[in-house]
């Protein structure tokens, strides 16, 4: 019998309406891998599997129902279940944005991009790891502790939603969502060897998530497939009044066709692939080099056109993102106080409380950060760095708009190096930025981009690769790279704890 963890979207949900498997044993599945893996990979920080059960059982009625009558309509994702990044709200779970000062936080209502999922009848199977308040690129700043790369435990997930890669790759839920404020979905889904997607800036409402740099945060998809992922995006796109940012795309824009599909040929033949100097630069590994030129390889054998394209502020994201996002987190958590969210360290006078309660429970990033971005915002640098750094953001933001006069997409690598071991920046915050290269002009310019998997390193880890294209273009991205898994396997590739489990226990010990 098929594994039914290995089944994309469509098909499960083909399957429960056919009634091949209940929502029940479909559950139930995805919970037997978190309890057999999740113990070497901590991808979640809670479950719920009384509540998704009973959900399910209710979800099992509904389609018993619409089977005697098939005419009435059921919702589309009726009883699928997804993971949640733990940044994001759900009513009734702890919120804990992997920090001890959102700790015991259980949120009174949802984020609107999990409201509208749930709206299409999907169950919450957990709440995944994340670096604290998003600020990292391998969850190795979780308060509670790091989460584990299923193909190689002794390395990264990447990160920031490194727990909602990881729960993907090791078949622990179908679908995540996670957060992308710099990368943070893109490069974990590249160490994972998943798809992920980053949407257009303002295209997901953002209400009910906890807030890191809001001129940049988005919350995106990540899963297996790149149909997937469009899945999902067409269920939580969209205009929310309660998120000033959010804007109602032009529909054919936004919402992904069915019939992705087509003659690869034909397709590819319109499409025009940008590759950008800027981003081939020297200390990029050679697997990653070597696996995305195949790729490019591969776009060019069926029919599009490979053209180099010049994005000359690439190497101004660094710094830019670096004062824009940290500026925009010393505000955004000015908020945990001790007061109104969390737990509270006692004192005698107020500022003590805000001290102690800030002091002890947030973690050294999060400290630094904060500290970096009181700094560039305060009166007499402000100009100078805070200021500064959004003019270079309009020269990036420019750059993405010439290219994309002469391309319809742009392909890159992710980043510079495959999954690199747990510890390996730990003592080198400036290191670990550097990882962020390749994904943060994205975020800066508001753009649309989606990491898949297109190779391995000699390690056996997975390489990734970003396909970038302009404002609300998703449709763009899902047609060309869903056609690309159509014609390569490299999505469908396991990590070992799965094939080889007893192999991992000996390397665990
Ligand atoms: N790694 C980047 C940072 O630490 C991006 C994180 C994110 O996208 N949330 O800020």
């Amino acid at each position: 019998m098929t594994d039914i963890t290995e089944l994309n979207l469509q098909e499960i949900a083909a399957a429960l309406r056919a009634g091949d498997f209940s929502c029940r044993e479909l559950i139930s599945a995805f919970y037997e891998n978190i309890n057999q893996y999740d113990s070497i990979i901590h991808a979640y920080l809670s479950i719920a599997p009384e509540l998704a059960l009973a959900q399910a059982d209710r979800a099992d009625e509904q389609y018993a129902v619409w089977r005697k009558n098939p005419s009435q309509s059921i919702p589309p994702l009726l009883g699928v279940p997804f993971a949640v990044k733990d940044v994001l709200c759900v009513e009734g779970f702890a919120c804990t944005s992997g920090s001890r000062i959102l700790e015991n936080f259980v949120p009174a209502y949802s984020a609107t991009a999990v409201q509208r999922l749930l709206e299409a009848g999907m169950i919450v199977i957990g709440k995944t790891n994340t670096d604290e308040f998003a600020m990292g690129s391998s969850t190795e700043n979780s308060a509670f502790g790091p989460t584990h790369n299923p193909w190689n435990p002794d390395h990264v997930p990447g990160g920031s939603s490194g727990g909602s890669a990881a729960a993907i790759a090791a078949r622990m839920a179908p679908v995540a969502l996670g957060t992308d404020t710099g990368g943070s979905v893109r490069q974990p889904a590249s160490f994972c060897g998943v798809t992920g997607l980053k949407p257009t800036y303002g295209s997901v409402s953002r209400y009910g998530l906890v807030a890191y740099g809001s001129s940049l945060d988005v919350v995106g998809a990540i899963g297996k497939t790149v149909d997937d992922v469009a899945m999902i995006f067409r269920q939580i796109a969209g205009y929310d009044p309660l998120d000033a940012t959010s804007r109602d795309p032009d529909s054919n824009q936004s919402h992904p066709s069915s019939d992705a599909g087509g003659s690869p040929g034909k397709e590819l033949s319109h499409i025009r692939v940008g590759i950008p100097g800027e981003y081939f630069i020297d200390g990029i590994q050679s697997e990653v080099r070597d696996s995305i030129t195949r790729a490019v390889g591969v776009f060019e054998q069926f029919g599009a056109t490979i053209k180099s394209v010049h994005l000359p502020h690439t190497e101004y994201a660094i710094p830019v993102y670096y004062l824009i996002a940290p500026a925009e987190a010393s505000a955004n958590l000015a908020r945990y106080d001790g007061i109104r969210y969390g737990p509270r360290m006692s004192s005698d006078t107020l500022s003590q409380v805000y001290r102690r309660t800030r002091g002890r429970l947030f973690g050294d990033e999060v400290k630094r950060r904060i500290m970096l971005g009181t700094y560039s915002l305060s009166a007499g640098y402000y100009d100078a760095y805070y200021g500064q750094a959004q003019k270079v953001r309009t020269l990036i933001q420019g750059d993405f708009k010439k290219a994309f006069e002469e391309v319809d997409i742009i392909a890159a690598p992710v980043s510079p190096t495959t999954a690199f071991p747990i510890g390996k920046h730990a003592d080198e915050p400036l290191s670990m930025y550097l990882e962020d290269v390749f994904t943060l002009p994205a975020n800066l310019a508001g753009i649309p981009a989606i990491s898949l998997p297109v190779g391995s390193d000699k390690l056996g880890l997975p390489v990734g690769m970003q396909f970038m294209a302009p404002h609300f273009k998703e449709q763009v991205l899902f047609s060309v790279c869903s056609l690309y898994q159509q014609i390569t396997d490299y999505h469908k590739e396991k990590p070992g704890i799965l094939t080889q489990p007893d192999s991992r226990q000996e390397n665990s010990t």
